[in-house]
């Protein structure tokens, strides 16, 4: 059996005792036994991705070898453009728009050698924590199908679970890639602002997005975020300077680290009792293993969700405008061009979008913009200032990814504040612009999986790793889902 990781099956495809049709046929087989009951792709490319198998076979045969992602199945989060396949962001808006042009993440994965699997399920327009506002279904977690994968990046981060792709992109605004992959036991990063290019992503909230790797190990993360960052012309936010290889510092353990605790991080009440045990136990167990426990503090960080429910919002009205009817995607005519432009936004629009669009466009509008706006980007100087001073102290900041395990479908869908709460814990990261990962550690009393997220200053992603490999070490996590292979998934029993 081939081990389900980037790196096993490199290794196994090196060494000549697999090849890259056989872990795409795995990856399909899967797909047709779970996928009818998790919905984690919008568009399974079958064909495409067993003709680039062969090539990629064949390239490694005769010593083309374009290193750790060649001939390895990955997924794409649908708000990555792909040159000749449907791009929809979840939207009804864009239903059916095929783009021109790779975004730049992807011409790197083709690059790289990676095999394109499809485009997973979204929120609309990655706004969401549960991919319950999807316009085409939505998502199922894999380790109980009853409840959701979180989101946005649930499609993602349900088939690397589901093992219907090796590894996966997402983007994460305000957690959509760490929420997701703590809901469904896999890993899942935000690098820094920056470190991965933007163009092709559909933009959301510019200033925050970020598109980073899902996978089933911390080391698998490294090799599929090197093989995507790096300074890109096409993004003017892309950073400029050389960044160091993530994997630089795995290996090297927990000795002498310095782990900072922020009892006041998100300020939130309403942690599970499990999730709360299984971070107090891991973080004990970093102690033991010769970290260093340090207090910080982070009081700001408690307006962050209210900081980022104006900011983010407000970008989006923005980015958004572009889609009219005029140039792509939907179309609903109407008496006037005003009027077929307000037709098409009404129809191609779910909820929770037209809600983030009428909230951005209040929170910018003259006489408020400074009340609402002003003092949301004030807030985030606070928190900047303040995991500056805290990082004077330490080398890592670690919490809870998520304050609860998946929860069941439509639990939260009427209520959109007990939705946005899944995102104290990781919004501080997104408002910083600093890295932070979601390690899987445990599962709580109903076989859900507990994600650990560990945060680092601005481009000190080698760190980073190197806690986050350690704290997956001291998990002994079992990413496996519990899978019947007769009955397919079996509703969280183990
Ligand atoms: N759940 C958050 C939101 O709905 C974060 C989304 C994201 O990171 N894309 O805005």
């Amino acid at each position: 059996m081939t081990p389900f990781s980037i790196a096993g099956a490199g290794r196994t495809l090196r060494d000549g005792s697999t090849t890259s049709v056989e872990l795409v046929e795995q990856v399909l087989e899967r797909s047709s036994m779970v996928e009818a009951q998790v919905h984690a792709y919008l568009t399974l490319d079958s064909e495409g991705i067993v003709r680039a198998a062969r090539e990629a076979d064949q390239a490694l045969a005769t010593g083309n070898d374009r290193g750790p992602l060649h001939g390895i199945p990955i997924a794409l989060k649908d708000n990555m453009t792909t040159r000749g396949m449907e791009t929809t962001a979840g939207s009804r808006i864009l239903a059916g728009y095929i783009p021109p042009y790779d975004a730049t993440v992807v011409s790197r994965l083709r690059a790289a050698g990676a095999l394109i699997t499809g485009k997973t399920n979204l929120d609309e327009f990655a706004m969401g924590s549960s991919t319950e506002n999807s316009a085409f279904g939505p998502t199922r977690n894999p380790w109980n199908t009853d409840r959701v994968p979180g989101g946005s990046s649930g499609g993602s981060a349900a088939a690397v679970a589901a093992r219907m792709a090796f590894g996966a992109l997402g983007s994460d605004t305000g957690g959509s890639i760490r929420q997701p992959a703590s809901l469904c036991g896999v890993v899942g990063c935000k690098p820094t602002y920056g470190a991965v290019s933007r163009y092709g992503l559909i933009a959301f909230a510019s200033s925050l997005d970020q598109i980073g790797p899902l996978t089933h190990t911390v080391e698998d993360a490294t090799l599929l975020l090197d093989a995507v960052s790096g300074h890109d012309p096409l993004d003017a936010t892309s950073y400029p300077g050389a960044l160091v290889p993530s994997g630089e510092r795995l290996g090297r353990g927990l000795e002498g680290v310095r782990v900072g605790v922020a009892a006041d991080i998100g300020g939130v009440e309403g942690v599970e009792p499990d999730v709360e045990s299984s971070f107090a136990r891991i973080v004990a167990g970093m102690e033991g293993a010769g970290a260093k426990l340090v207090d910080v503090s982070l009081p700001s960080t408690a307006e962050g969700l209210s900081a980022y429910y104006l900011i983010a919002p407000a970008e989006c009205s923005a980015n958004l405008a572009r889609f009219d009817g005029v140039r792509y995607g939907l179309r609903v005519e109407g008496t006037t061009t005003e009027d077929m432009m307000s037709r098409t936004r009404a129809e191609g629009f779910g909820p929770e979008v037209t809600r983030r669009v009428l909230l951005g466009t209040f929170a910018l509008s003259a006489g408020y913009h400074e009340a609402f706006y002003g003092q949301a980007q004030r807030v985030r100087t606070l928190i900047l200032r303040e995991f500056a001073r805290a990082y004077e102290q330490c080398d890592v900041v670690v919490s809870p990814t998520s304050p609860t395990t998946a929860f069941a479908l439509g639990d939260r869908t009427d209520d959109p504040l007990s939705m946005y709460v899944s995102d104290v814990f990781t919004i501080p990261s997104n408002l910083a612009g600093h890295p932070s990962i979601s390690v899987p550690v445990g599962t709580d009393r109903n076989h859900l999986p507990i994600g650990f997220q560990v945060m680092a200053p601005a481009l000190e992603e080698a760190v980073m790793f190197q806690v986050a490999e350690a704290v997956e070490a001291l998990a002994g996590f079992d990413t496996t889902v519990p899978f019947d292979p007769e009955f397919g998934l079996r509703g969280g029993v183990r």
